[in-house]
């Protein structure tokens, strides 16, 4: 638990972090709350991850966000790795306890289910199937999050099978994988369809897929948050289905996190979501 009494520091160590929106959210919180602290960027080159991961202890850090492309790096440079982290293969949160102990988390996954939650409270990862597109490291966060929290069946389809398959490997049998080319007909029957591909960002092209299969009562969810509604988000609106962008996994990510640091389990006001869109 963090000391309330001195000032707090955490921060994001990543290869760039420039980009980050994670200071805004953390830095509101913490006028919000209150608490004497900051959030500040740590851009650390590989080379000198190490170095720097011996340093959060010793500099009284309360932890830090991890970022690409030390996510899997650090693995070997925290004293312990939560089971869930461990399963995804990532570690995006560092946990510094009061005698130094360095604690890896991975809260991606458990935010973007937050988030669907949020959006329809009466969804649960074991309503029916779910369709997962796409196998990187985001995706990985998110099937075996929704595995761990219940989910029955989990189809992936990416357009490298491999990826999937190890996906399938680490989780268990829940998922099933499935080529890229059969992922509109995986839609019959689901009740989430939720986009892990980088396709639909700003700048790359569309996630090209026919919705015509999709169950309207099946929750859509994008992990983009720019553009705020991708293509997929806006044809699933259309189609009659509740959509979910990537802006609720950041934040929901984050509350654990904060929690963890700073000893206050934070809200997400519309005053927040206000700061993170004035940085679009
Ligand atoms: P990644 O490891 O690079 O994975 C990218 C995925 O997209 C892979 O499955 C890749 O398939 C697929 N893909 C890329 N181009 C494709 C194409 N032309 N056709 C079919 N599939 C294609 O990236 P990641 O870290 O998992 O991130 C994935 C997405 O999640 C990104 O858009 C990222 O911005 C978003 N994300 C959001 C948050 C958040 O806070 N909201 C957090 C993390 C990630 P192959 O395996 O075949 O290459």
């Amino acid at each position: 638990m963090a000391d309330q009494n001195t000032f707090g520091i955490a921060g994001l160590l990543g290869w760039p972090v420039a980009h980050s929106r994670s200071p805004v959210i953390h830095n509101h919180w913490l006028a919000h709350y209150g608490i004497a602290g900051r959030y500040v960027l740590f851009p650390v080159p590989p080379e000198k991850l190490e170095a720097a991961v011996r340093g959060i202890a010793t500099l009284g850090l309360r932890g830090c966000n991890v970022t690409t492309p030390h996510k899997q790096a650090i693995f070997p440079l925290v004293d312990r790795v939560d089971e869930l982290a461990r399963k995804i293969g990532a570690i995006n949160t560092v946990v510094v306890e009061k005698d130094g102990t360095l604690i890896g988390f991975n809260n991606d996954g458990n935010g973007f289910i937050q988030s669907l939650r949020d959006a329809d409270p009466k969804w649960r990862p074991d309503s029916g199937p779910i369709v997962v597109l796409g196998a990187g490291g985001a995706a990985r966060a998110v099937v075996a999050s929704l595995a761990a929290q219940g989910a029955k069946e989990i189809r992936v389809a990416n357009r490298t099978l491999d990826k999937a398959q190890e996906i399938a490997d680490a989780v268990g049998p829940v998922v099933k994988v499935l080529p890229w080319k059969q992922r509109e007909e995986a839609l019959e029957d689901i009740a989430l369809l939720a986009n892990a591909t980088s396709l639909g960002m700003a700048g790359k092209p569309p996630l090209d897929i026919s919705l015509d299969r999709l169950p309207k009562r099946a929750l859509v969810g994008d992990l983009i948050y720019i553009p705020p509604e991708t293509p997929l988000l806006a044809a699933a609106r259309l189609h009659g289905n509740i959509t979910v962008n990537g802006l609720g996994l950041l934040l929901n990510q984050a509350r654990p996190a904060f929690n963890a640091w700073f000893g206050v389990m934070p809200e997400i006001t519309p005053a927040l979501r206000q700061a993170i869109a004035a940085t679009f």
